[in-house]
C-alpha cells in the first residue's frame, strides 16, 4: 500500500505541478516592467466628476441623494478593509493605499484605490442607509451608503451583501471586492461625497484620506 501511495503521489505531482505553476504565475504577470499599473484606471463618469457638477453626462449611472439622516449622523471614519490584505501573491498586515484622491498621476481621481485580490471583504465606514447597490457603469458593482451630509462609495465589487434601504453600522460587511466596471485590476475604489446642507443634492467629492490615519495603510504609489 505504501508503494502504491508513493506512486500515486508522484503521479499527482507530475499531473498537477505544471497547472499549479501556471496558476501561481498569473497574478504576477499582469503588468510588464515600466507599465502603469492598471488597477487605478477606474475613471469616474462626468456626472460624478471631481467638481460635483450636475447635468454633464448625467444618466442612469448617477446616484442621487436619498435624504437619509439618522439622529446621530456622523462623518465616515476608517478604511473599508481589514488586514491582513492579500494583493497578488503578497500578504500585507494593513490595507494598501494606491492611487490617491486627485493623485498627481491621475488628477481627476475622486476617491482612493485600495488594491486587493478579488473576493476581499469590504466593510462600511459609517452608520447609514444603503442607497445604491449593483451595476453602475464605470463604477462596476457599486455600493453607496448615505447618512446626513455624507455618501460613501465602494466601487468595482464582485458582489454585494446588502440591499437598498438596509441600515448598516460601521464595520458591517457590505460587499466582496472585485474588478468590475472601469477597472482592469482588482481593487476597492473608496469615495466620499459631502453635501453642503439639505438643499445640496449634488455634493462634492472630498479626500477619503482625511478620514483615516496615515498609519492605518501602507503607501503603494499609483504607478506601481
Ligand atoms: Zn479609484
Amino acid at each position: 500500500m505504501l508503494g502504491l501511495a508513493g506512486w500515486m503521489c508522484s503521479f499527482c505531482l507530475l499531473v498537477f505541478v505544471p497547472n499549479l505553476l501556471v496558476a501561481n504565475a498569473i497574478p504576477q504577470m499582469p503588468f510588464g516592467a515600466g507599465e502603469l499599473a492598471q488597477w487605478q484606471l477606474d475613471i469616474p463618469q462626468a456626472s460624478d466628476g471631481a467638481t460635483g457638477s450636475s447635468g454633464v453626462g448625467a444618466g442612469a449611472s448617477r446616484v442621487g441623494r436619498a435624504g437619509y439622516r439618522s439622529a446621530d449622523a456622523q462623518s465616515p471614519w476608517g478604511v473599508p478593509l481589514r488586514g491582513p490584505i492579500q494583493h497578488w501573491s503578497n500578504t500585507h498586515d494593513k490595507p494598501l493605499l494606491g492611487c490617491q484622491f486627485q493623485d498627481a498621476n491621475y488628477a481627476d481621481h475622486v476617491g482612493v484605490d485600495l488594491p486587493v485580490n478579488a473576493g476581499t471583504t469590504v466593510y462600511a465606514t459609517m452608520a447609514g442607509q444603503v442607497v445604491w447597490i449593483g451595476d453602475n457603469g464605470a463604477w462596476g458593482n457599486l455600493v453607496v451608503v448615505e447618512n446626513g451630509d455624507y455618501q460613501t462609495w465602494f466601487a468595482h465589487n464582485e458582489s454585494t451583501s446588502v440591499q437598498v434601504g438596509d441600515l448598516v453600522q460601521p464595520g458591517q460587511v457590505i460587499a466582496s471586492s472585485g474588478n468590475t466596471g472601469n477597472s482592469t485590476g482588482p481593487h476597492v475604489h473608496y469615495g466620499i461625497k459631502q453635501f453642503q446642507g439639505d438643499d445640496d443634492m449634488t455634493g462634492t467629492w472630498i479626500n477619503p484620506g482625511l478620514f483615516f490615519n496615515a498609519e492605518d495603510v501602507i503607501d503603494w504609489p499609483c504607478g506601481d
